[in-house]
């Protein structure tokens, strides 16, 4: 997987990916962080890349020249056109399923805007994807591109190694991960569930499952209406609903 950050801030891209189990795959060749510098395509001897807004208004906005320019560039020296995704908390927002999907891409450019952000006629050009980080806005579109490209590039094969698999986490199967123990088996007073010490890997298993419901159903209820439940586990969650309704009515 390649990735070519279009930004005016490429150190901070490339320092911040260049870590733990996303460095390892950039030293391992699997992913390449391409950080472009946005600031190089400025035409004039100050390379200034941004400008006040027509109709007035507060801060600055980055021109279209060095922007396109930047991605044009680019397509030249790679000999293909990436999907451009913006970094804007104008888009939809990023989820599990959309990193899935951007997963299956060969390359992907993360354009991050500054500022007010970058001229529109720019982003028409350009642009084929909006995504946000969330519903807040941040100064720039780096910290949300370097979490896109995290949770993005756990799901290219080769990047986690076999015991870190990516297959059985929160949001898989629209459910959250059960809880996680390990060593010493007893904490400050509180033991490891017994059956995780059993050895029985159905019960473990069928454990695992039901303490992922439930803890959906008490952390994101929401995510339930989309969750795969067999007909056993669909009783568990009633089980559940029903003891926390009586619990709320103090019974
Ligand atoms: N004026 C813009 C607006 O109201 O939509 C916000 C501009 S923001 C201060 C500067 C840049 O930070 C944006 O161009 C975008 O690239 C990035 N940004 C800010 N919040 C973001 C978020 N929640 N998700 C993704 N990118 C964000």
């Amino acid at each position: 997987m390649n990735y070519h950050i279009l930004t005016l801030f490429p150190e901070m891209v490339k320092n911040g990916l260049c870590t733990s189990v996303i460095g390892r795959a950039v030293e391992r060749g699997i992913i390449r962080i391409n950080a472009v510098n946005i600031r190089d395509y400025a035409k004039d001897r100050h390379r200034q890349v941004d400008d006040y807004p027509y109709g007035g208004g507060a801060g600055m906005v980055m021109q279209p020249g060095p922007v396109c320019d930047s991605y044009e560039d680019l397509c030249r020296r790679i000999g293909k056109r990436p999907r451009v995704i913006y970094m804007t908390p104008q888009g939809r927002v990023f989820n599990q399923s959309i990193a899935e999907e951007l997963a299956k891409e060969e390359d992907l450019v993360f354009l991050c805007g500054h500022y007010e952000g970058i001229d529109e006629r720019a982003l028409s050009l350009i642009a084929t994807d909006y995504l946000s980080a969330g519903d807040y806005v941040l100064t720039g579109g780096e910290l949300p591109a370097m979490v896109m490209i995290d949770c993005i590039s756990r799901l290219v094969p080769g990047v986690l190694s076999n015991n870190e698999s990516a297959e059985i986490e929160s949001f898989h199967d629209n459910l959250l991960e059960y809880p996680q123990y390990t060593r010493p088996e007893e904490y400050k007073g509180l033991r490891v569930p017994d059956v995780l010490l059993s050895g029985h890997h159905k019960n473990i298993e069928t454990w695992r499952r039901q303490e992922s419901i439930r803890r959906t159903y008490e952390r994101r209820p929401d995510l339930l209406d989309h969750a795969n439940l067999t007909r056993k586990e669909q009783e568990f969650l009633e089980t559940i609903r029903s003891e926390g309704k009586a619990a709320a009515a103090g019974v």
